[in-house]
């Protein structure tokens, strides 16, 4: 897989056991800056509706699943992720299991789209204070790989990394539930035993995944398997689509600010900002005209829209394909698809699944 930090230090069974990830090319997502967050309030700066996360927190508002391995994993790297895990399972033995740790049942409780981002009360126990946040990061679980709050190609890269959190998601709970049974029932900790037990116990499974070969790891099903790495290839065939002559427009949300309208397309967290004028051209391209033809009586009218501001518009989700238009290679996945009955998904975009 194209060097990706989506995908750094991903354990080695993961390619045995779903080969498909080793033929990706994801986009780069460089439109998620963490180091400097377009998400984040600006403390003392004034309120900004396009600004919303807790200024240092952020999206680690969130209690990600670690699987035993990945939590004996960062116990065995040391230092402060070492501190983080063992601070959590000190702390509250509710959420920590032979399975790995999550977390509580009022965590769960009080997660919401609302609360994301928002409530600090939800913040990752394995989140530090400085620019990187994790300290876990090599070991960070499946959602927390796949997250990006903005994407390069709107709901397309939604789709494929939600598509690729999936296929991790599903490589995490096959091999914790594998990797329980090969752990002797009288070894493994009890409800309640100490931070060392549990240290011993999630380090025991690291180094049984570490030792496991091709033939043991085959045993384990990935009946998904087939399926994701079909989902995978529609999406890759869909990224980075040029904009088609003909274009539906989409406007999911809508915010007056004043002068500019903000128009949400496949992402409250990703709001583009146009001038009211949009509103004449959002009617043409609405009549069926191609957009080309759209803009010159769009100037025609006073209003200054180019190719660009299509493109943009395009990537934002804020234009789509005319249903049944979309290019060839896409309606045969799609289609192949729903031969094998697996469920496509828009991409549309929300806080991430806490069951991660
Ligand atoms: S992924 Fe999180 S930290 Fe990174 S830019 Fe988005 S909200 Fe900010
Ligand atoms: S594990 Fe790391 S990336 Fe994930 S929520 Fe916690 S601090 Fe954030």
């Amino acid at each position: 897989v194209k060097e990706h930090p989506a995908f750094v230090d991903l354990p080695d069974a993961y390619s045995v056991l779903f080969p498909a990830l080793q033929r990706l090319d994801p986009p780069d997502e460089s439109r998620t800056t963490c180091h400097a967050c377009p998400q984040a309030q600006i403390p003392g700066g004034p309120e900004d509706p396009d600004r919303r996360y807790l200024h240092d927190v952020r999206c680690c508002t969130y209690q990600p699943r670690l699987p035993n391995y990945l939590a004996g994993r960062a116990l065995r790297r040391g230092g402060v992720g070492a501190d983080r895990i063992r601070a959590r399972i000190r702390r509250e033995p509710e959420g920590v299991g032979v399975f790995g740790i999550h977390g509580t049942r009022a965590q769960a409780e009080r997660y919401s789209a609302g609360t994301f981002g928002r409530d600090r009360e939800l913040t990752c126990p394995f989140w530090v204070p400085g620019p990187l946040s994790c300290s876990i990061w090599r070991d960070r679980n499946s959602v927390c790989r796949t997250w990006h709050c903005r994407t390069t190609d709107g709901a397309r890269s939604l789709a494929y990394w939600d598509t690729v959190r999936d296929a991790l998601q599903v490589l995490e709970l096959r091999l914790a539930a594998w990797l329980v049974r090969q752990v002797p029932e009288q070894d493994r900790p009890a409800d309640g035993a100490g931070v060392e037990d549990w240290e011993r116990y999630y380090i025991s499974t690291t180094d049984r995944l570490l030792a496991a070969t091709p033939a043991e790891l085959g045993q384990i099903d990935m009946a998904e398997a087939d399926g994701l790495a079909l989902m995978l290839r529609i999406y890759q065939s869909m990224l980075h689509a040029p904009v088609p002559e003909q274009v539906v427009p989409i406007i999911a949300e809508i915010e007056d600010r004043g002068d500019n309208l903000a128009l949400g397309g496949y992402s409250r967290l990703d709001m583009v900002t146009v001038p009211r004028s949009y509103m004449a051209l959002y009617g043409l391209l609405l009549s069926g005209l191609p957009w080309r033809e759209a803009l010159e009586k769009a100037h025609e009218a006073g209003a200054s829209f180019d190719a660009a501001t299509i493109d943009l518009l395009w990537r934002r989700g804020l234009l789509s394909w005319v249903p049944g238009e979309e290019p060839r290679e896409v309606i045969v996945y799609r289609e192949l698809a729903a031969e094998h009955g697996l469920q496509l998904d828009d991409g549309a975009r929300g806080a991430p699944p806490i069951a991660g």
